[in-house]
């Protein structure tokens, strides 16, 4: 009796320790382009700043139980791009700037987890609210000299075979003479369906072996639209994570999944140094991860979520040189500087003459509250005439498309001013080599704490996950 009691025991714990040391069957990998320590707590101390309070409120991802710093030089420089930094979260090993998923011999192919899940018959996805072959998304799958060379990452996007990719569109799908076959041609023949919009996603995923989701109408900025700026029907990453959820539980239920979301316009809102863009793309990036977190609360055992950085971007400054900050003023700005460039162009357009002062002062008061909710000086109104005079001041007569070139001065302008009134700085339209976050939750997130190098993490996912 006693025997068979010891035997049952020894069996219980025998399936107790390998069940223990089973890692997540659900790994969610975030990465924020651009999103430095700071750019974190900016958008909390607005969060709390926009209810009348000091202090901060904060974001979904930052309550996760643990947290640490990263370090992110390149093996060329102590600033990295996102090319380097992109290939040593997804691979583990450091390479020269605008290098993508090969060593600094810029030749040996690196191996992602991306590819090692795969290879264990894992289901993957990969998404971003840039394009699908830009840097970091291209980092998890490509291997090549440069990461401008969209075609080439495009090409190997299809050979990857990962069943899902989500994002704005291919950035280059045709070689310059056009003589090989278009991305979106070998993406067909690889077996992939390419569906436009959230919608036609719902209506086609279960018909379909592997799927790229693009947004409904390609932008010309290659990217979805700035959380700022986006309309009805345009597609959010958001959207992308929760159809990345739907396809891999949906076409290989007992496997788990890997998946790579990108919140890629953090960094594009940092280098154009736009406060109001930089702010809704956290939000942004935050709604993405509750997507995540609300699937980790159904299965918590089996969910690892790590959000992390490739680097940070614009220097960003939680001061202007005075003992607080005004972060409140940014809920004013309605549109990106692109989208307001855009915008003034369109109205000189339709109205065929060059905007009068008033008129650009009432679409200013509109789009950035100037005036009107956020307080001027007297220098800052001059400043924005004198840039008035200078760009539009050619006189009233007939404008013909293309003839409004300069708007962007104005729009730079009024994104400095905006950054004056909310107290805050950048220090470069580049990337800065600062720390950057991690923050995890769920199985195996007790590892991502203290410091640790960039390609520490992918190693630690490797590990805990089994790839
Ligand atoms: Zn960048």
């Amino acid at each position: 009796m006693r025997k068979k009691i010891t035997l049952v025991l020894a069996m219980m714990l025998l399936i107790l320790t390998a069940s223990a040391k089973k890692g997540p069957k659900y790994v969610f990998y975030f990465i924020g382009d651009g999103m430095g320590t700071n750019q974190v707590m900016g958008v909390q101390y607005y969060l709390q700043d926009v209810e009348g309070k000091y202090g901060f409120k904060p974001l979904c991802f930052t309550q996760f139980p643990y947290s640490g710093l990263v370090v992110t030089y390149s093996a060329n420089s102590d600033v990295t791009d996102s090319s380097a930094a992109g290939t040593a979260l997804a691979s583990g090993e450091k390479t020269d700037n605008n290098v993508l998923g090969l060593l600094p011999d810029k030749e040996t192919p690196v191996v992602t987890i991306a590819e090692m899940a795969h290879k264990k018959g894992i289901p993957v996805a990969i998404g971003t609210s840039c394009s699908v072959d830009h840097a970091t998304p291209g980092s998890f799958y490509g291997h090549t000299r440069h990461r401008n060379m969209y075609h080439q990452i495009g090409t190997q996007l299809s050979e990857s075979g990962f069943e899902f990719f989500g994002g704005a569109q291919f950035r280059s799908p045709m070689t310059r003479d056009d003589s090989d076959e278009g991305n979106y041609v070998q993406a067909e023949k690889a077996g992939y369906t390419v569906v436009r919009g959230y919608d036609e996603y719902k209506e086609k995923a279960k018909s379909t072996d592997k799927i790229i989701l693009f947004d409904k109408e390609p932008k010309s900025e290659n990217a979805l639209a700035y959380a700022i700026d986006q309309k009805e029907g345009d597609l959010k990453l958001a959207e992308i994570t929760e159809a990345a959820i739907d396809y891999l539980t949906m076409k290989n239920p007992k496997k788990g999944f890997f998946m790579m979301m990108e919140g890629g316009r953090i960094d594009n809102a940092c280098h154009a140094n736009d406060p109001g863009a930089y702010i809704q793309e956290m939000l942004d990036f935050d709604e993405a991860i509750k997507v995540a977190y609300d699937f980790y609360l159904k299965h918590k055992k089996e969910t690892l979520i790590v959000i992390t950085a490739d680097h940070e971007t614009g220097g960003l400054g939680l001061t202007a040189g005075d003992y607080k900050t005004n972060l409140k003023v940014l809920q004013y700005q309605k549109m990106s500087k692109t989208a307001f460039s855009e915008h003034l162009k369109k109205m000189g357009l339709e109205i065929g003459d060059i905007l009068t002062w008033d008129e650009v002062q009432q679409e200013l008061k509109e789009n950035f509250g100037f005036w009107d909710t956020v307080e001027l000086t007297d220098k800052q109104t001059d400043r924005l005439r004198s840039v008035y005079v200078e760009t539009f001041g050619m006189g009233p007569g007939e404008l013909k498309e293309g003839e409004y070139f300069e708007v962007e001065k104005l729009t730079d302008e009024a994104a400095r001013i905006m950054t004056e009134a909310a107290q805050i700085s950048w220090a470069a339209g580049c990337h800065s080599g600062s720390y950057v976050p991690v923050f995890a939750i769920g199985a195996g997130a007790e590892l991502f704490t203290g410091q640790m190098d960039n390609t520490e993490i992918p190693m630690k996912i490797k590990k805990l996950a089994g790839y």
